[in-house]
């Protein structure tokens, strides 16, 4: 244990008990390198809103990117129960970091999963060690929430799949060097296709960094496409697998969001707390004010049940629950509407001091809102979950105080 993790902290240390010593070493790196340089450079990385190669290359030398990588290409495979709690560590004072560790998820996880042996050797080790990244292209300006808008268009001609379609809102398009690209096969729409496209691919323009409300420090850039060609080997999985790649993906980048967001939300309490403990109005510290104390009380219960649900989202997919998909859905939703609802109340305890740009809650509240955009909305969330729960309440058992009979009729 170094010192760091011999404080006190002020959120509940209980789910560290599913760690593995090995685990916990990889944690308490972590919080040393959250202690060390990056909570003391967020405000730096957002103020310069440059993509922060010094933390991208301190996680990636540390292990930690390549905890998202296989152990044969020098990763780690880290069990999600361990990677949430890396990236809340991180989101509680950076989301910029934080997304370095998702996006390794979202852009290698198809990779890993799907592309040839030979693109495997190629590309892997180099995205371990941060010598490389990828990017996920899947948003359209016509294919956002729902992806069957896709329109990109992907053809086999010999021994090459070629490209055309445009691409929006990708995630370090300005620094990937390779983007997995998923568009519908030209001959068969009804089929989807995933190929990796390297940035050099003659006939595909990447924009420059597209400005934002916040994530400063995370570049995004629209990508166009006109008739990129690729060797038939950069094909991940097999023609129309594309949705299901990206899928796994997505699912791992969920519950990366929801993390995110409530390692944002535990900053922004201790933030708020602090300052409650500093600041004295009407004769009484603001932390003695009942009215306060009931808005901490809210956030923090509502904190650790997000995080209890977030937890067995993570076991599931550890275990390979089936699913573990409608749980992802579950916690995204709840963990970024909560970071929103806590980061506004957070600001509001705060006053003026909060609104001010050198204090860190004008960055969270501006990131916040991106988790409950990015990776599914949370009404394509509430979709999903409640879809869901009609589905399966056709045959689950009844519920046992009822009669028998339609309810209609009842
Ligand atoms: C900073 C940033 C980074 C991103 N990075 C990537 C990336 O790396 N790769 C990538 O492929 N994409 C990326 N995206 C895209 C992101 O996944 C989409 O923005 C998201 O899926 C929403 O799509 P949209 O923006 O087109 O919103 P729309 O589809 O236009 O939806 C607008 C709003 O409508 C509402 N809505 C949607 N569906 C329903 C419904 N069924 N019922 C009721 N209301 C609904 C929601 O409030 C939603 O926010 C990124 C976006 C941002 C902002």
């Amino acid at each position: 244990m170094n010192q760091t993790n011999t404080v006190s902290r002020l959120f509940g240390e209980h789910f560290l008990h599913d760690l593995n010593p090995q685990e916990l070493q990889m944690l308490n790196k972590v919080r040393g390198l959250v202690v060390s340089h990056i909570g003391p450079n967020a405000h730096k990385v957002a103020q310069k809103d440059e993509f922060a190669w010094d933390t991208f290359r301190l996680l990636a030398d540390e292990g930690v990117i390549g905890s998202a990588f296989p152990v044969e290409y020098g990763g780690t495979d880290a069990r999600q129960v361990l990677r949430i709690r890396i990236i809340e560590e991180l989101g509680r004072v950076c989301s910029a970091s934080a997304s370095l560790i998702t996006g390794a998820d979202l852009s290698c996880r198809a990779i890993v999963a799907g592309a040839s042996p030979g693109m495997k050797d190629q590309l892997l080790p180099g995205l371990r060690s941060g010598q490389l990244q990828a990017a996920f292209a899947l948003t359209e300006p016509e294919a956002g929430s729902d992806v069957r808008g896709l329109k990109t268009l992907i053809r086999q001609e010999g021994e090459h799949f070629v490209v055309n379609g445009s691409k929006k809102f990708i995630t370090r398009g300005t620094t990937a060097d390779w983007f997995m690209v998923v568009g519908r096969l030209e001959t068969d729409s009804s089929r989807f296709v995933a190929v990796l496209v390297p940035r050099d691919a003659p006939g595909f323009a990447i924009s420059p960094e597209v400005d934002k409300m916040g994530w400063y420090g995370v570049p995004i850039s629209s990508l166009e496409f006109e008739n990129v060609r690729v060797p038939a080997a950069n094909l991940l999985g097999k023609i129309g697998d594309g949705f299901e790649l990206a899928q796994d993906a997505l699912l791992r980048a969920r519950m990366g969001h929801a993390a995110m967001a409530l390692g944002r939300a535990i900053g922004a309490v201790e933030i708020a707390a602090t300052y409650m403990n500093d600041r004295t109005l009407f004769g009484k510290t603001l932390g003695a004010h009942q009215g306060a104390q009931w808005m901490l009380s809210d956030m923090v219960s509502q904190i650790e049940a997000a995080r209890a649900l977030l937890t067995i989202t993570a076991q599931k997919y550890d275990r390979g629950d089936g699913d573990v998909s409608i749980y992802a859905s579950m916690a995204k939703q709840q963990a970024t509407d909560l970071c929103m609802k806590v980061v506004t109340d957070a600001l509001q305890l705060t006053g003026g001091r909060g609104y001010m740009k050198d204090f860190p809650l004008e960055r969270f509240f501006r990131d916040a809102k991106l988790n409950q955009i990015g990776e599914g909305s949370s009404e394509v969330h509430k979709t999903v979950i409640g879809r869901d729960v009609v589905r399966r309440s056709s045959s689950a058992q009844r519920n046992p105080s009822l009669r028998e009979g339609s309810l209609v009729d009842y």
